[in-house]
């Protein structure tokens, strides 16, 4: 029998109406959340993730702007213009949208983010306060990740968890969230030996690498809850995750599928930590 579809766009959809009815009861007492989304150069996808993340916002009914600047913005412009968003009051989330052109250091600009306002939770001060449990906010993908599993009510307490993939915004993070819900975690990367010893041990399989269909069935535990992070683009235009759905969907118990899947549930948790960040506005 085929694995549980673990369905990304009905998920962000029913936290979407609960993140705009209490964006709509801040709103009434004064505060609307804001995110400014920073876009430099012309990558296509990022021109598509950023107009996916204003949309969003515009949806639930958030304050947006999105300010596209060209490829050859000099770095102290763009540190200077995130100084000003850092004291603008009806902005309350920033998010620089990587990858930046190379003559940019991206840890500089994400430093200079107030930390109240990195709702990408990407700054040190954010991934440090992941790493003791205590985080202002936590990277988007990840803890929508954390969202999927929640509504499937697995029980993440003395599970073995192993993530594929090791960067600092998809699988360090996943694991500290996996490891405070109690999973016993293993974090795999490029180097590791005889990868498929270790994901055939996975109740919980995150797969995060960018490398096409290379989660195939035969690496997978039968029951295994597998979920899919990787956005791949095929020569023939259509995307793909980096576990190979059509084989690993007979062996899992259950899996998101690539697109519709972790995809949604990032924007989504964008949108819940623009919100948090305005409720925590002393009004
Ligand atoms: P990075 O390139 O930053 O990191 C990839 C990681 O995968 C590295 O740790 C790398 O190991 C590891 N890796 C690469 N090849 C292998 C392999 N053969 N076996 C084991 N590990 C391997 O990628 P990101 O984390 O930024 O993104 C990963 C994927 O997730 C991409 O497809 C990206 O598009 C997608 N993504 C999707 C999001 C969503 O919203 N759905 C959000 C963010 C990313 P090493 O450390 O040794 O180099």
């Amino acid at each position: 029998m085929p694995a549980q579809l673990i369905d990304g766009n009905a998920l962000a959809k029913k936290v979407r109406l609960e993140i705009a009815t209490r964006t709509a009861i801040l709103t009434a007492k004064g505060v609307k959340p804001g995110l400014a989304v920073l876009l430099v150069g012309e990558d296509p996808a990022s021109q598509v993730y950023v107009r996916n993340k204003v949309k969003a916002c515009e949806d639930v009914g958030m304050h947006s702007i999105l300010e596209r600047h060209p490829a050859d913005l000099s770095e102290e412009k763009l540190l200077k213009r995130i100084a000003e968003l850092n004291q603008d009051a009806s902005i309350h989330g920033i998010l620089v949208q990587l990858p930046l052109p190379k003559h940019i250091d991206s840890h500089r600009v994400i430093e200079a983010i107030a930390p109240e306002k990195d709702v990408d939770g990407f700054h040190v001060a954010n991934a440090g306060a992941l790493m003791i449990g205590a985080p202002l906010f936590r990277p988007c993908t990840p803890y929508g990740c954390m969202k999927m599993l929640e509504s499937i009510e697995y029980p993440t307490k003395g599970a073995r968890a192993v993530i594929v993939g090791a960067s600092n915004i998809v699988g360090k993070p996943m694991a500290m969230l996996l490891l405070q819900a109690g999973a016993t975690v293993t974090i795999c990367n490029s180097k590791t030996k005889d990868l498929a010893a270790h994901t055939k041990e996975a109740d919980i399989l995150v797969v995060a690498t960018g490398r096409p269909k290379m989660i195939t069935g035969n690496m997978v535990k039968p029951g295994a809850i597998v979920i899919d992070v990787g956005i791949n683009r095929l020569p023939d235009g259509k995307l793909c995750g980096d576990v190979d759905f059509d084989e690993v969907k007979y062996v899992a118990g259950a899996i998101t599928p690539v697109p519709g899947g972790v995809g949604p549930m990032t924007i989504t948790m964008l949108l819940l930590n623009t919100l948090e960040a305005a409720e925590r506005i002393k009004i």
